[in-house]
């Protein structure tokens, strides 16, 4: 069958063109994509930048998808046409070491689905059925399409070991740093602190009800903190992805605190680490967080309860044939996250 698509036929050489799907195997589903989140990753593949996938030309981008099942291969049994699902875009093969392991997100094999196979930037998508999960019919498709990128945020949550009562700092306040707000209240944080230079980013803190919404630029942090009562901080999350960013971070961090480098840096990024202040003074568990494995549930969970505000996360959407623009044009990148589709 034929479908519309995003295609990237070369870096930045993005148009929207009709393209052939190949037959329905056995264990795949068909889905007619209703929505598809752009995210960092894609803006990275657009450019053509070196980076975690090995992707290659021409490739349909969109991991961050969601929609409706049309069709089911002979060998399907736990999804039928009319179900509503979410993706989750990186199958891994349950073979090799890491996946007998249980680290399966660093399986030898693994295949990302918008990274190095079709994706979701088109009205059909392809997938094996183990990469759809179930989702309830009232939980609108551009809200549902946010299961990836909400996975990887609470794996990051994860491994930063928020507790009730724990004061957490959040440097950077964009797409990931507002998920991971939420997250870090539903997890018990007390008091949740945002580092972020861009005032009107402050200012969604603030409503969002952050204990404070800081410039680092300028002024003197340590004094703010110090004068509205912060002495202690328990994890530090990085959201943004520079290493001047992560560097704050670590500055920031107080003893024994966990510090999560959660935003994506190019490879060969050098920290500069103090072993003396940093390490052996402050006792800091320095950590990463590397993309979302076996989460997804837990996410479709909150996201059904309601105890997600998913209307804060989803802030523009795009149809499909106006797709190419979400890319050329740089006022997107000032929103929060944006998705494309033609959803309900
Ligand atoms: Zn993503
Ligand atoms: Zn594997």
């Amino acid at each position: 069958m034929q479908t519309k698509a995003l295609v990237l036929n070369a870096p930045r050489d993005l148009t929207i063109q009709e393209v052939a799907l190949p037959p329905l195997t056995g264990k795949d589903v068909l889905i007619r994509v209703k929505a598809c989140g752009v995210c960092g990753t894609d803006l990275h593949l657009f450019h053509g930048d070196q980076g975690a996938f090995e992707s290659s030309y021409p490739l349909i981008m969109g991991h961050e998808m969601a929609g409706e099942i049309v069709e089911v291969g002979c060998e399907v049994h736990t999804l039928a046409p009319g179900d509503h699902v979410a993706v989750d875009p990186n199958i891994y093969c349950g073979t090799c070491a890491p996946c007998r392991r249980g680290d399966v997100h660093y399986c030898e094999n693994m295949i990302g689905i918008g990274t190095t196979e079709r994706g979701g930037f088109a009205e059909y998508c392809i997938v094996p059925e183990r990469a759809a999960y179930l989702v309830p019919r009232d939980l609108p498709f551009e809200y549902a399409a946010m299961m990836e990128p909400i996975s990887c945020c609470l794996h990051g949550l994860d491994r930063s070991a928020v507790r009730p009562g724990d004061t957490l700092v959040l440097v950077g306040f964009g797409a990931i740093g507002q998920i991971m707000f939420q997250l870090g209240e539903l997890a018990g944080a007390a008091r949740i602190i945002v580092v972020e230079p861009v005032a009107g980013k402050r200012e969604k803190a603030r409503a969002l009800g952050a204990y404070l919404a800081v410039d680092p630029v300028g002024g003197d942090l340590a004094k703010t903190l110090h004068d509205h009562g912060v002495t202690h901080i328990n994890s530090v999350i990085e959201c943004v992805g520079r290493k001047d960013t992560m560097e704050l971070a670590i500055r920031l961090a107080t003893p024994r605190a966990t510090v999560m480098l959660f935003g994506l840096t190019p490879p060969g990024t050098k920290l500069e680490v103090l072993a003396f202040e940093d390490i052996f003074k402050k006792e800091l568990t320095i950590t990463g967080s590397y993309i979302n494995p076996l989460v997804a549930e837990r996410v479709i969970a909150l996201m059904a309860s309601g105890r997600l505000d998913m209307s804060k996360i989803v802030t523009d959407r795009v149809p499909l044939e106006r797709g190419v623009e979400v890319f050329t044009d740089p006022a997107y990148r000032t929103l929060g996250k944006v998705v494309i589709g033609d959803f309900p």
